[in-house]
């Protein structure tokens, strides 16, 4: 894939880039290994001195970052902008909040005959990032906030069309304060990764994308020993059972499927609709599909604007295609429309069976499939029968069913009466074949660490009190 700018809007290619070489490769990770070491003789109170200042340079330059960003990969200026603003928000949160999640944690000393015993989480170097372009801001910095708020540094390979955005992102930390090194991000395609990953400097790999990605990664850190997490694809059920109050179930599902013109790997892709108000839902939610605005993503009046690549596209078509020729139903949409730029517009299918790829595949893109259960347990069967397990919507008022559904829904998260989203004050990730692992919160901040047990026999005062470490 070439490393380029290509404006999906127009199809017009509008910056290349040359793939680093291997030696500059190596003279990257040797930076990164230097500054790991200098990162260790920073305080927590100076890195979240720069990491503040990263978050206050995302705030001043919001507007230009989201315009790269809406030109690289196609999402609408508006979310692009709330994109920077959740960026600098997560900066500070983990600013704030670093010192309290790598704080020394006491042991029960007595327990396991010390004179003091406790958990301590220290960096641990290095670390890869293999990102998607689909939120080319937010999925990098929660990332690299909790990362280098532990002292470890961060070598971006970011996706090959949103080369802009991976350079501003160095650059950001640069200026912030951070060492030279702390985060780099290196302009190569994915058959770089391999060399990175097998450098014994590089310590552990992040990725989020595809699945395929997340297995051809997971093989090379298993034959190097290495840890990785690994947040890939989903296909996210949408429950609608008969109590829901389908008017705000309709709107929220309208957005939940189409935020980032259908390229989020936490929308809501399933729809799945109790028989007795499945009727009423379908009309509710076609209808606001229907009325969704498909423009020039740089328009703030536009709601849903062009798939991020000729390929993605294609390949939603080809499931919709697919769906209709073995029976199903398209109720909005389906066509794209000729011309320049990668548009495909909003568009509901029913009728899906288990041979046609809607039923299993992930779908990329503004389509949902709307399926029809007669129970709860038939819900959840459909819900859970996929490959999948990232996030998972629940809509209904019986408070038994609430509970039911959280404990049921076989995904890293459950919304009841929301829209799947992230929040750095929570964990974020998946099971099954959406990968493993977790980012945000505290334990997103301590997969990159070492947990290391400190027991001390006599003499506890010369370890030092609980926290001294991260000073
Ligand atoms: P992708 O093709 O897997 O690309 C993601 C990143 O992985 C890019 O940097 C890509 O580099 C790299 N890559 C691709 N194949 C690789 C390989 N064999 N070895 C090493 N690196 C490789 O994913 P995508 O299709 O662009 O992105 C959409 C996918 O990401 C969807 O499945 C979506 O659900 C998932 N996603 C998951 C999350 C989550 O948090 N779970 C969030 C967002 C997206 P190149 O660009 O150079 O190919």
């Amino acid at each position: 894939m070439p490393i380029a700018t290509t404006n999906p809007a127009t199809g017009q290619v509008l910056k290349t880039y040359d793939p680093m070489s291997a030696e500059q490769i190596d003279a990257a990770i040797e930076r990164a290994d230097l500054a790991y070491r200098q990162l260790g003789r920073t305080t927590l109170d100076q890195r979240a001195g720069w990491m503040n200042a990263a978050a206050d340079l995302l705030d001043a330059e919001r507007d230009e970052i989201a315009r790269i960003m809406t030109t690289e990969m196609g999402k609408t200026y508006a979310s692009a902008k709330a994109e920077v603003t959740k960026c600098a928000t997560a900066a500070r949160f983990y600013a704030a909040h670093a010192a309290e999640f790598l704080a020394d944690e006491p042991a029960d000393a007595a327990a396991v005959s010390a004179a003091r015993a406790f958990v301590r989480y220290q960096p641990i170097g290095p670390v890869l990032a293999v990102m998607p372009w689909n939120f080319p801001l937010w999925q990098v910095m929660r990332f690299a906030a909790p990362a280098l708020m532990a002292g470890n540094t961060g070598l971006l390979k970011h996706a090959s069309n949103v080369p802009q955005t991976a350079l501003l992102l160095e650059d950001l930390f640069r200026r912030a304060g951070f060492p030279e090194g702390a985060f780099t991000t290196l302009l190569v395609g994915s058959e770089a990764v391999d060399q990175i990953l097998s450098d014994p400097r590089v310590r552990a790999a992040t990725l989020t994308g595809s699945e395929g990605a997340g297995r051809s990664i997971a093989q090379i850190a298993g034959r190097e020993l290495k840890k990785t997490v690994l947040e890939l694809g989903g296909s996210d059920p949408f429950v609608v059972m008969p109590s829901a109050d389908l008017d705000k179930a309709a709107e929220v599902a309208t957005t939940a499927r189409c935020q980032n013109n259908g390229q989020s790997c936490i929308a809501a892709k399933r729809f799945i609709v109790h028989a007795d108000v499945f009727d009423a839902f379908a009309e509710k939610f076609a209808a606001n599909m229907a009325a969704l605005r498909v423009g020039d993503p740089m328009d703030e009046q536009t709601d849903v604007g062009p798939l991020a690549s000729e390929r993605g596209r294609d390949e939603v078509h080809a499931q919709v295609r697919d769906a209709v020729e073995k029976g199903a139903t398209v109720l909005v949409g389906g066509e794209p429309p000729a011309g320049d730029g990668w548009w495909y517009p909003p568009t509901v299918v029913t009728g899906l069976t288990p041979e046609m790829r809607m039923w299993h595949e992930e779908v990329f893109g503004p389509v949902a499939g709307l399926f029809r259960v007669s129970s709860y347990d038939e819900a959840i069967e459909v819900a859970n029968g996929t490959t999948f397990g990232l996030g998972s919507n629940a809509w209904t008022r019986d408070e038994d069913e609430q509970a039911r559904f959280a404990t049921d829904l076989d995904a890293g998260n459950v919304f009841i009466n929301g829209m799947t989203t992230s929040f750095p004050e929570l964990p974020f990730g998946g099971v099954k074949n959406s990968g493993y692992g977790r980012e945000l919160s505290a334990l997103g901040m301590r997969e990159f660490c070492n947990t290391k047990t400190v027991w001390v026999g006599e003499g506890a005062g010369s370890v030092g009190p609980a926290g001294a470490h991260a000073e």
